[in-house]
């Protein structure tokens, strides 16, 4: 896939309302949350605790899930390796959109590849913080509340991440989190945690 675009003759339009008016109006700054991690390690579970603790404090929180984004925006994406760089660039792209409008996003995708979500981070370096939901192999398979799993040992579902397909773990993430051992609360409080420190919260 190419980074420039197939359309000539474009021009970039500036928005009428900036992301710094929304952010005002908002009272709060945008962000990428980005959890990522193996399937049933509780991306989704934790990004929806964190939108709903973050509603009550009045903070404009949208999420982004892997199997919704799937249905519609990326319908003709499947899991070879091109077609989930492809998605996860898509995702990248909304993420950097919703930012953009002054909101918090949280992303739920399992995003297996660094240089992936590299590619997301790297879209907007500022406001990216990513969140590895590191409960390990053994707990996720345990779990495996849609019988996935199974359906990969048994050979039915192929390139399956963790099984046959890899899970490269961020090096660096802003935060790691044993989802395999820490209740959702304390997961949510953590990532509260991070976005004090990050100042999300403070408008000047
Ligand atoms: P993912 O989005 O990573 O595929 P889910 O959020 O769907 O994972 O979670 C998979 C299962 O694990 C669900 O049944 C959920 O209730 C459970 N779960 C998620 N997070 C935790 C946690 N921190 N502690 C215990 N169980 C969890």
């Amino acid at each position: 896939m190419s980074n420039s675009p197939k359309a000539e003759n474009l021009t970039w339009h500036q928005t009428a309302v900036t992301r710094t008016d929304l952010e005002k109006l908002h009272g709060h700054k945008g962000v990428t949350i980005w959890f990522t991690g193996l399937s049933a390690s509780g991306k989704s579970t934790l990004a929806n605790a964190v939108s709903v603790a973050l509603y009550k404090r009045k903070v404009s929180a949208y999420v982004l899930d892997g199997d919704n984004v799937r249905h519609y925006l990326n319908r003709d994406l499947g899991f070879s390796h091109e077609d989930r760089m492809e998605n996860i660039r898509r995702i990248g792209e909304m993420a950097r959109l919703f930012t953009q409008a002054g909101m918090v996003n949280l992303t739920a995708f399992i995003s297996p590849y660094r240089s992936d979500r590299e590619m997301a981070r790297q879209l907007q370096p500022e406001s990216f913080l990513e969140v590895h939901c590191a409960a390990d192999l053994a707990v996720c398979e345990s779990r495996d509340p849609k019988g996935i799993y199974k359906k990969a040992r048994n050979g039915i579902i192929k390139e399956f991440t963790g099984i046959d397909a890899p899970y490269e773990p961020p090096d660096n993430p802003e935060l790691r989190l044993d989802t395999g051992v820490l209740s959702v609360d304390q997961c949510v409080d953590a990532v509260l945690d991070l976005l004090e420190q990050h100042e999300i919260f403070i408008i000047r």
